[in-house]
């Protein structure tokens, strides 16, 4: 007789070289938190204990991504390494060409200066910060086709990142398709909470668009944990590959851009990746004036072998089982004592719902941002707000944009934390929750321009 139930996702590695973690105390985070201005993003990150703010840059290397950064070839022109990179973006992803960057936004930057004209419109799934600035700044207007599901967090719709291909299809009536510069496919969408776009949906996409001639670029950042989902979800792919999914998804779209330092297990890198050979000449020389040249992108040889080898590890489904297991596990235990958490629980993260954790809170108070705030008092998590203050100011009228969804993000860094820090991090939510109607909003004293999350501050109402 078994009484124990079964583990679904043991962590598919051993620990071979450990980094300590501090511990501090309470009055200590209080004076890092103040002096922080109430922003997570202003810690430093010697005064945190489980780190929870990103899985971007977080990932721990395997032995093999580390033996592969000792054989960077550092050359300035046509590194070894670059070829490797390039044949592994061919084989998983199926784009002709590649263009190396820094990271995601370096990418992003060189397909929106070389498609979007001013007057634009760029319509895509929910936005992503970095994503729809360099639309903005080229001159173009991001519009939000998601379906409605996607702003419900209680919506249980298995793909609430799918496109609405009727909201799509009447932006191109109004506007024309000839202003419509592309549209950006997210898979899967980081601001909805993590959530993935059906196989279907871009097929159907891709069959809308080929009929105006409209081009599709693919945010890939997550695409290999959408394809998780896709064969866990949707029907007639239970026992298709990971590669064949990840493949087949790419297929219904022109190019993708990338941050390496998400799926593809590094710390630093991104790419460009697409087929038309005309505006591959156009990035291939436009990249050599803002990243570097088009053999290295602003990378070295051994970051450019780490994402390499990142990549053939990150479709292992071993990998990609524990990965999003570790995040469901956090979820279902949060779920189980009633913390409300947005569903169904994402790939990368746990976010939870702030206007229903602090209902006392005005929206221009705050809630998220105050939720991420007592999270760190209370143990030492830091995490993310995803919601007014990451939403910002209208382009036009400069007032705040409200969105609907006002998060926390509980971001699980790939192979880093064990199922005992997941068990202290569900621990300190519920301490919070216990306490949470004496907890108070927060007031604005300093906003920058850009990507305001990064560097407001904040003092306690
Ligand atoms: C992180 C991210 C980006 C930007 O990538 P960086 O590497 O941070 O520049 C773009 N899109 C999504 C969905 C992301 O999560």
């Amino acid at each position: 007789m078994h009484k124990l139930e079964k583990r679904a996702w043991a962590e598919p590695f051993k620990i071979k070289v450990v980094e300590p973690l501090r511990m501090t105390t309470r009055e200590y985070r209080e004076r890092a938190l103040e002096e922080a201005g109430y922003n997570t993003f202003l810690l430093r990150s010697r005064d945190v204990y489980i780190d929870l703010l990103t899985d971007s840059g977080t990932n721990a290397m395997s032995d093999n991504q580390w033996a592969g950064m000792m054989l960077g070839d550092e050359a300035y022109a046509g590194s070894e390494n670059y070829y490797h990179l390039e044949d592994k973006v061919r084989q998983y992803y199926g784009y002709k060409y590649l263009v190396p960057t820094h990271q995601g936004r370096g990418a992003e930057h060189l397909i929106s200066q070389i498609l979007i004209k001013p007057g634009d419109f760029v319509p895509g799934n929910m936005y992503f910060t970095t994503t729809r600035l360099h639309q903005e700044l080229a001159g173009g207007t991001f519009v939000d086709v998601i379906i409605d599901e996607a702003h419900d967090p209680e919506s249980l719709h298995p793909f609430k990142g799918n496109l609405d291909l009727g909201k799509l299809e009447s932006l191109i009536q109004r506007v024309g398709a000839n202003r419509i510069s592309y549209v950006t496919a997210a898979a899967t969408v980081n601001m909805a909470g993590g959530q993935p776009i059906s196989m279907q949906n871009l097929r159907e996409l891709r069959q809308l668009t080929a009929k105006h001639g409209i081009r599709v670029v693919l945010d890939a950042t997550r695409a290999i944990e959408n394809a998780w989902f896709i064969k866990q979800r949707e029907a007639g792919y239970e026992s298709h590959s990971m590669p064949d999914i990840l493949l087949e998804m790419c297929s219904y779209t022109d190019a993708c851009t990338m941050s390496g330092k998400k799926d593809l297990l590094v710390n630093i890198g991104g790419f460009l990746a697409l087929n038309d050979t005309g505006i591959f000449e156009e990035a291939r020389n436009l990249v050599v004036v803002y990243e570097g040249l088009h053999t290295y992108g602003g990378l070295a040889g051994r970051d450019l072998e780490a994402m390499a080898r990142g990549i053939e590890e990150a479709v292992q489904e071993d990998h990609i089982r524990a990965r999003v297991g570790q995040v469901e596990y956090v979820g279902e235990r949060l779920l189980s004592i009633g913390i409300p958490i947005v569903v169904p629980i994402g790939g990368h993260a746990v976010f939870l719902d702030a206007k229903r954790f602090l209902p006392q809170i005005d929206q221009l108070q705050f809630p998220a941002q105050v939720l991420a705030a007592e999270l760190y008092l209370e143990s030492g998590i830091r995490t993310m707000e995803r919601g007014i203050v990451s939403a910002g100011r209208d382009k036009v009228t400069g007032e705040n944009v409200m969105p609907k969804l006002e998060l926390v993000r509980l971001t699980f860094p790939r192979r880093v934390y064990t199922q005992a820090h997941c068990d202290v991090v569900t621990e300190a939510v519920e301490a919070v929750y216990d306490r949470r109607k004496k907890v108070r909003g927060l007031r604005m004293v300093y906003e920058p321009k850009y990507l305001r999350f990064f560097q407001t501050r904040f003092e306690r109402l």
